[in-house]
């Protein structure tokens, strides 16, 4: 059996495409997805996420499937994920494209696209252990909603441990996307403004997953 695919790569499986939920591992032949390219369990080889293929995927199927990958994606509880979507639908524009918005601009999600960290679900996990400022105060909120202005830096104290000296190589093969600045010497970073939508995750479908909420 696959003794290196942990529940991450069950989500790329489920999803029939690769999530890059595992960082560097993702990019090399160790993927699980490249090794078993089939939904995970007994009914993996005959159904699964290949129904869509066939085009017996039904139009609710379908919603669900777009919710679930960009819940996947984000790393999102199902719970907090309805709170965005309710919020953008609140708020002025198009609700997809704010739903969108709203996740790019977790600080979990911040770090990752600054090249911090190798995968959303590492760059939670320095969040968490409080190695990251916002705005100059120390925060372990990976859920926290950044805005246009707000700087992320790398804590004072966490600049010594070994794996922040090692970081700038690797952050620098990583470029930040145009809505982001990055001050690599410095490890920080801040919001410039919001991300348009070809800034985002292309194969999300924003349009089914209001459709799946708005049954
Ligand atoms: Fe696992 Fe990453 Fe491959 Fe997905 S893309 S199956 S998370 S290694």
């Amino acid at each position: 059996m696959a003794k290196n695919t942990g529940p991450a790569c069950k989500l790329c499986r489920r999803e029939g495409e690769k999530l890059f939920l595992k960082g560097e591992r993702c990019f090399s032949p160790k993927c699980a997805f490249e090794r078993r390219n089939f939904a995970p369990g007994q009914h993996g080889r005959s159904g699964g996420h290949s129904r869509s293929a066939t085009g017996r995927e039904s139009d609710y199927a379908k919603q669900l499937r777009a919710k679930q990958k960009a819940r996947r994606v984000y790393g999102v509880y199902e719970r907090q994920f309805r709170r965005y979507y309710g919020k953008a639908l609140k708020a002025r524009g198009v609700t997809g494209l704010v739903l969108l918005q709203t996740l790019e601009s977790r600080l979990d999600n911040v770090v990752y696209r600054l090249g911090y960290a190798s995968s959303r679900a590492h760059a939670r996990l320095l969040v968490t252990h409080g190695h990251f400022t916002v705005n100059g105060r120390r925060t372990d909120i990976p859920s926290m909603t950044l805005k246009a202005g707000d700087v992320v830096a790398v804590r004072e104290g966490s600049l010594k441990s070994k794996y922040f000296k090692e970081l700038p190589p690797f952050a620098e093969t990583h470029t930040p996307p145009a809505w982001l600045g990055r001050d690599l010497k410095g490890l920080s970073g801040n919001v410039l403004r919001l991300p348009e939508r070809a800034e985002i995750e292309g194969s999300l479908n924003e349009q089914l997953i209001v459709e799946y909420y708005s049954r």
